[in-house]
């Protein structure tokens, strides 16, 4: 029997099956903090994932619908005040995007990483690591449910001007061409398996064919797993998704789904399993991450049970994310100090199976940093960190230090060691942000 996908929003969650379980101030809430951050979730996350009997407290509910602390207590006055009084759609989405462009919409100087190609932008690729190439394909700019920590916000707002996405894979292919560096290219939304399986499939046919000697390896970047296993089992084109898998293992190129997890309680229902049995059977291979997020999945139990059953369902752990300096970050940040603990906490808790997991590592404008541990050197207590990634790839596997400072959330709130006036990279990297 095919799954019938139920999209629910701010205009219509009220149907919920479950709506008798929340009382008049969870409603206001979620119509005040929706109307500003992005809310969408579905049938199979409602009925499958959340548990009722303890809906304030669970991790995908918190996940999925807005919560009132993601606001400050100002803003989310402000906008309850604006509700009450106005109607008008126009109104209201300004009184919102003035709360948004407070919440740092533009993190990472992601604008930066947008390349060209014979003196033009290509807005729909991001060319930040050497490797690595990333493509946002037009169609695949939404997601099956919406993560309240999501740091592609602005997409979903409609506050975006700046989309990263297009529709010509042909300037992908040229872009390939132009620089034999690039082993990956990843595709990301948004969620990718959004798309029909006939769009990735005239994706995915163009790379093939078009016989790229350095594409080694196809990465799809997906919450399907997590918000829509039936993607692969019931809906449509299901069959047809997973024989675009098998064509890109058959080409002898490898297929890495990046799937995005953040609690083990998305690995437990039966069309989850179902799912990736059926992806792995196509040759390609499961990776898996996740951002650390406070009231989600801030404890290393989480992590450790994570990691042992994404492993026993066959599937490689391989980030852990510290949340990002954007959106509901007081909300969500964990410190620096914090994360470590927790990363520690888990990792020495598993196999080494498990132990291919890399974190708790900051995506920052310089590259992927991760802390490697809190030390003390000669009396001075330390952040220990490391390039997992870098704009510049000579600065990668180079320890760093930074003062410790047990608030730190984010890069941006580290400073250097020993009393040294900035980082390594620092001369480089402004020299490569001009
Ligand atoms: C993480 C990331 C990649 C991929 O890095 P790997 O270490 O190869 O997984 C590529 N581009 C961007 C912008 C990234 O953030
Ligand atoms: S699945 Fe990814 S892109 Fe989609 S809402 Fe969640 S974090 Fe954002």
């Amino acid at each position: 029997m095919p799954m019938k996908y139920q999209i629910y929003s701010l205009h219509n969650y009220r149907k919920i099956p479950q709506i008798d379980k929340f009382s008049e101030q969870d409603l206001k809430n979620i119509d005040v903090v929706g109307h500003v951050l992005p809310f969408k979730t579905n049938n199979y996350v409602v009925d499958e994932l959340i548990d009722w009997d303890n809906f304030h407290e669970d991790p995908i509910f918190i996940l999925n619908f807005p919560q009132r602390g993601m606001l400050q207590p100002e803003d989310f006055k402000s906008m309850a005040s604006v509700l009450e009084r106005e109607t008008d759609k126009v109104e209201l989405k300004k009184a919102a995007n003035v709360i948004r462009h407070k919440m740092n919409p533009h993190p990472a100087g992601q604008a930066h990483n947008v390349p060209e190609l014979n003196g033009q932008k290509l807005p729909g690729i991001q060319h930040k690591y050497d490797e690595t190439m990333l493509f946002f394909p037009t169609q695949g700019q939404t997601c099956h449910a919406y993560c309240t920590f999501c740091f592609r916000w602005p997409q979903f707002t409609g506050m975006d001007d700046l989309k990263f996405a297009m529709n010509q894979i042909d300037y992908v292919i040229a872009y390939l061409k132009a620089h034999p560096e690039i082993t990956d290219i990843l595709f990301t939304g948004g969620d990718p398996m959004v798309m029909k399986a006939s769009i990735l499939d005239a994706y995915i046919t163009k790379l093939l064919d078009a016989d790229l000697p350095n594409l080694q390896t196809i990465r799809i970047g997906s919450k399907s797993l997590s918000f829509w296993p039936y993607r692969y089992l019931t809906d449509s084109d299901a069959d047809d998704v997973l024989r675009v898998f098998e064509k890109v293992t058959k080409a002898g190129k490898s297929l890495a789904f990046m799937a995005h997890f953040n609690h083990y309680r998305e690995l437990e229902t039966p069309a989850l399993e179902k799912a990736v049995a059926r992806i792995r059977a196509t040759g390609a291979q499961i990776r898996t991450q996740s951002p650390l997020l406070n009231h989600i999945n801030a404890d290393s139990d989480v992590w450790s049970t994570m990691w042992r059953k994404q492993v026993k369902l066959g599937m490689i752990p391989y980030y852990m994310f510290i949340a990002r300096d954007t959106g509901a970050q007081e909300y969500f940040g964990v410190s620096l100090t914090k994360a470590w603990e927790i990363f520690r906490g888990a990792y020495t808790k598993v196999s080494g199976i498990s132990r291919t997991v890399r974190g708790p590592s900051m995506s920052c404008t310089p590259g992927k940093v991760r802390i490697v541990g809190v030390s003390e050197i000669k009396g001075e207590k330390v952040f220990v960190c490391e390039f997992i990634q870098g704009r510049n790839s000579d600065w990668v596997g180079q320890p760093f230090f930074a003062k410790y400072d047990p608030r730190a959330l984010w890069m941006d709130d580290l400073k250097p060691a020993f009393g040294q006036e900035e980082f390594f990279f620092e001369e480089d990297l402004a020299r490569m942000m001009l």
